[in-house]
This record gives C-alpha cells, sequence and structure tokens, in this order.
C-alpha cells in the first residue's frame, strides 16, 4: 500500500509517511529489537504497563515519518514493472509473512549449519498467526485490548 510508512506498535494501524508519529523516551524502547513506534500518545500509553516503565521515567517523544519509504525496513520496495521480482519463493506475498527471514535463517544456520527453504518460513507464519489468534482471544475473553506474554 503506498504511503504507509510503519504500522503502530500497538493498534497496528498503519502510520503514513510525512505524519506525526511517537516514540518512547526510554531507550531499550527504541533499540532496534522492539524499535516500539506509536500512532497516538494514546497507543504510547498502552505500551506502559506491558514495559512496566515507571510513571516518571517515561515520556512520548512527536517525530515525524519520513517522505519517502523506509529503505533499510522495507527492502522489497515494489518497482514499477518489476513486481514478481525472481525471489526464490515466487509464491506467497511477502505481507503474509510473519517472521524475519534473514534472521530465521540465520539462526538456524548458526546453531546446525543447515540451510532453511522458502516454504518453511511459509509455515513459521502460519504457525504465528494461529499462536496470534489464540492469543487474541484469550485477551478478548479477558475483556483486554493488549495482548500480552501470559496469553500465548
Ligand atoms: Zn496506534
Ligand atoms: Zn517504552
Amino acid at each position: 500500500m503506498a504511503g504507509v510508512w510503519r504500522k503502530c506498535s500497538s493498534c497496528k494501524r498503519d502510520i503514513l509517511l510525512n505524519s506525526p508519529y511517537y516514540v518512547c523516551s526510554v531507550s531499550t524502547c527504541q533499540g532496534r529489537v522492539t524499535n516500539y513506534v506509536f500512532c497516538s500518545v494514546n497507543c504510547w500509553d498502552a505500551h506502559l504497563p506491558i514495559e512496566r516503565h515507571r510513571g516518571d521515567s517515561a515520556g512520548a517523544i512527536e517525530r515525524r515519518a519520513p517522505s519517502t519509504p523506509d529503505a533499510a525496513a522495507e527492502p522489497k520496495k515494489i518497482i514499477p514493472g518489476q513486481q514478481k521480482a525472481a525471489g526464490p519463493t515466487g509464491t506467497a506475498s511477502e505481507d503474509d509473512m510473519l517472521v524475519v527471514v534473514t534472521k530465521v535463517r540465520k539462526y538456524i544456520a548458526d546453531k546446525s549449519g543447515m540451510n532453511t527453504s522458502a516454504s518453511a518460513y511459509e509455515k513459521l507464519s502460519d504457525k504465528i498467526r494461529n499462536l496470534c489468534d489464540g492469543a487474541i482471544e484469550v485477551a478478548r475473553s479477558q475483556g483486554r485490548k493488549t495482548v500480552m506474554d501470559r496469553d500465548f
């Protein structure tokens, strides 16, 4: 979808290019692993209990999304006339991929020296989807709008 920069870490709404967003002032929330971004202060608020920040130690910082897609986060940018580039998978759309392919590949390679087939990532994504669906149901049944570790 054009014009979307990233998704809100809390509500998963799209954060559009060149629009304001919020980050947490706590450095671990801006780290490479978490790298939280929020579409609103309310969504930033929602992560406070999850990360167990003390009220006085965390703040929301307003930023503005870049006006062009983030090259690092979006390496497979679609170039007109070049969709369906000759990727090794060529099947499932990358939007359906819930795992970071390079990290999974590296983990398996480092651990075992094995390769990982493209279909393995699709299957992993399916499993994560199933896990998330289950966790959503648990959170919903408890009247929460935030999926937490204990829901899995
Ligand atoms: Zn949000
Ligand atoms: Zn935070």
